[in-house]
């Protein structure tokens, strides 16, 4: 890949992971996927907006009978306890007794994908696992349990397919990370 400089609002970001070494990695884990549900019918639930590049690239690659269907995360400040509670917005299927899928595009910290699994499990599914495009294993804060890592990649802060910086940066046909 040719190295390449953008600029977004105030920041330079440089060529970190092109589109066809992230088309090779969706490849592979739609193969796993399509391996282990191949009789179970999943229900893919993409976290919108990050993941939506990410969504629908594995999605066409997933050859077995499913489902899928866009929720958001909103973020609010909870007078009853300490934090920032994040509640799951726009699900109308049923998860009970279904295998869900959640689509994430990276996992950081591991909060936003900590809540949405204690929802989730609240609601009495078959089973819950994770697919993400991205993940910074050395941020995680939580011990989560990720099945689905298309790439780990270190602390850096990155945009493009999918990933935003202050909302642009979205449409960017490979990930670029942060120059510092
Ligand atoms: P976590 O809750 O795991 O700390 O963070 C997850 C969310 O933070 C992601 O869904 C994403 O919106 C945002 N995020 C974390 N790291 C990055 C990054 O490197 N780039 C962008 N664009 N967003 C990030």
């Amino acid at each position: 890949m040719e190295p390449r400089t953008i600029t977004l609002h105030d920041c330079d970001f440089s060529t970190y992971i092109s589109e066809e070494e992230i088309i090779a990695r969706i490849n592979i884990l739609a193969e796993q996927i399509n391996q282990d549900y191949a009789e179970k019918a999943p229900l893919f639930l993409a976290v919108l907006n990050g993941s939506f590049m990410f969504a629908a690239d594995l999605m066409k690659r997933v050859a077995i009978p499913c489902e899928i269907s866009f929720i958001r995360l909103s973020s609010y400040q909870d007078m009853q306890t300490t934090g920032h509670v994040k509640e799951v917005l726009g699900l109308k299927e049923e998860v009970q007794n279904r295998h869900v899928v959640v689509l994430e595009d990276i996992v950081d910290t591991g909060h936003t994908v900590k809540a949405l699994l204690d929802q989730l499990n609240e609601r009495g599914p078959a089973s819950v696992e994770v697919a993400t495009l991205l993940m910074k294993p050395e941020s995680l804060q939580h011990p989560l349990h990720v099945k689905y890592v298309a790439q780990s990649i270190p602390n850096d802060f990155v945009v493009g397919y999918g990933l935003d910086y202050n909302g642009h940066g979205r449409n960017l046909r490979d990930i670029y990370k942060i120059v510092s």
